[in-house]
């Protein structure tokens, strides 16, 4: 009878162990981590679209200064052009305008051209965070997949294993499952160990002779604890007494 004792341990430290597993899966980790890499990333890009917003209505002004040079230029060569000026010197102010226009419009030419390159570069940048992050997502979605799949298994497992513990469970006398249950909850889950060549099979204990001569002679039935560990000892055939 007590015997089953041992069977039901054997159930309590497979789901014990089951539990940690679950609890330890690798992928929980991964996951995690990945999590984190994803949200970086997403931020990463969305500070670089930000950057590219600011930088495409920089360009825009840029764009829009040069228009403001040209429009004025082709003004005045047509004023120039028409032969409407006749007056030296305002014929000469505006030879000086459109000759100062010229410089100003390279000038600005160079920064809407540097400002489009800023664009570009931001652009890139944009390019690669959001393929990083679509890749993050990616593993993401995988791990969770596996993760989810590998707890799906564990929890099929668990629930079998623990069916099979209530069966033995329900096999034995309730004061000693109580007993048991008591010393389990207070010994890192061990409440029953074999009496194995006179070692307690929970602590390790060697038990002295006059130990084992008393639980030599006590009826089969009778419940005997590691004076160390307080499992409940099941004696077998390799007991040693
Ligand atoms: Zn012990």
């Amino acid at each position: 009878m007590q015997g089953k004792l041992l069977d039901l341990q054997g159930k309590d430290t497979e789901i014990a162990q089951l539990e940690y597993k679950r609890s330890s899966l690798p992928a929980i980790e991964t996951k995690s981590e990945l999590e984190v890499s994803f949200a970086r990333a997403r931020d990463q890009h969305i500070a670089a679209e930000v950057i590219l917003s600011d930088l495409e209505r920089e360009a825009l002004k840029s764009e829009g200064d040069v228009d403001v040079v040209r429009q004025r230029v082709a003004k005045d060569q047509e004023m120039l052009d028409s032969g409407a000026v006749n007056d030296p010197k305002q014929l000469l102010n505006l030879q000086h305008e459109l000759e100062s226009l010229a410089r100003r419009q390279s000038d600005l030419e160079d920064l809407e051209l540097e400002a489009m390159e800023r664009v570009e570069g931001a652009q890139a940048a944009v390019q690669v965070l959001a393929g990083q992050k679509a890749e993050f997502a990616i593993q993401l979605k995988d791990i969770t997949a596996t993760l989810n799949s590998e707890l799906a298994n564990l929890a099929v497992d668990l629930a079998e294993t623990q069916s099979e513990r209530e069966a033995l469970a329900s096999g034995l006398p309730s004061d000693l499952i109580a007993l048991y249950e008591k010393i389990r909850r207070s010994h890192q889950g061990v409440g029953a160990a074999k009496l194995h060549r006179g070692q307690c099979g929970g602590c390790r204990l060697a038990l002295p002779p006059q130990e084992l001569n008393v639980i030599k002679a006590a009826s089969p039935d009778a419940v005997i604890q590691c004076e160390e560990c307080r499992s409940i000892l099941i004696r077998t055939a390799e007991s040693g007494i």
